[in-house]
């Protein structure tokens, strides 16, 4: 694929809605919090499809999802027109205005997939097992199927204000040679290569979570 298509740039927003409302119904994330990317890169045109701010990630629809560029600002719908001309990106007529704002985290977002040009999916939850270890001195221990993951223990980051761009720089560091990274006092930010794949990875970390939360509870009685 040498452009990016309509249709390409429909399934991404179909995917990151998909992905958004699993990981609610899975209680990874609840309330307004979390957020959730995917990214179509064609040469050095990118494309990012991610949640808007301050909305449940269970109730949004087509037109919620903001299209940002690599630097995490809205891409001009009217300007998908001239870019056609370069056969870069074909008006996409389902796509009504392109006016919300994106996640307050959309630098993090944007940062990581400088820094990961192997991803296309981000899912950032606060599920509440790995990110009460994340409040805790304990550290998660890596369990069997995180892939390529090879530590002991999943990788983290000291606590950093959220929708700062500290904690877009030094997340988007720490995660250039992991899939998941545990932000201490906050929650958790998993990668794949695609967005479905990041969801899977979310659930699997809670799960790996509630765990070791079980176990060392029942060592200790
Ligand atoms: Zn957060």
């Amino acid at each position: 694929m040498d452009i990016v298509t309509e249709k390409s740039i429909e399934k991404l927003i179909n995917s990151v809605l998909d992905v958004s409302k699993y990981v609610f119904e899975r209680k990874l994330v609840s309330g307004k919090a979390g957020n959730i990317s995917g990214r179509i890169k064609v040469d050095n045109n990118n494309v990012i499809a991610i949640t808007p701010t301050l909305m449940s990630l269970n109730r949004l629809s087509f037109n919620d999802i903001v299209l940002v560029d690599i630097n995490g600002n809205n891409i001009d719908i009217d300007s998908f027109n001239n870019i056609k001309k370069d056969n870069k990106i074909i008006k996409n007529n389902n796509i009504k205005n392109n006016n919300g704002k994106p996640s307050s985290e959309v630098l993090m977002h944007t940062y990581i997939y400088k820094n990961r040009k192997d991803i296309n999916g981000i899912v950032h939850t606060h599920s509440p097992y790995a990110t009460g270890f994340s409040f805790s001195n304990k550290k998660l221990k890596r369990m069997e199927g995180f892939g390529k993951i090879e530590r002991e223990f999943l990788k983290e980051i000291p606590y950093k204000k959220p929708g700062t761009i500290e904690l877009a720089k030094h997340s988007s560091i720490a995660i250039s040679d992991e899939d998941v990274l545990i932000l201490k006092e906050h929650g958790v930010i998993s990668v794949g290569k695609t967005i479905e794949e990041a969801g899977d990875l979310a659930e699997f970390v809670e799960e790996t979570a509630k765990i070791q939360f079980v176990y060392n509870t029942l060592n200790n009685i």
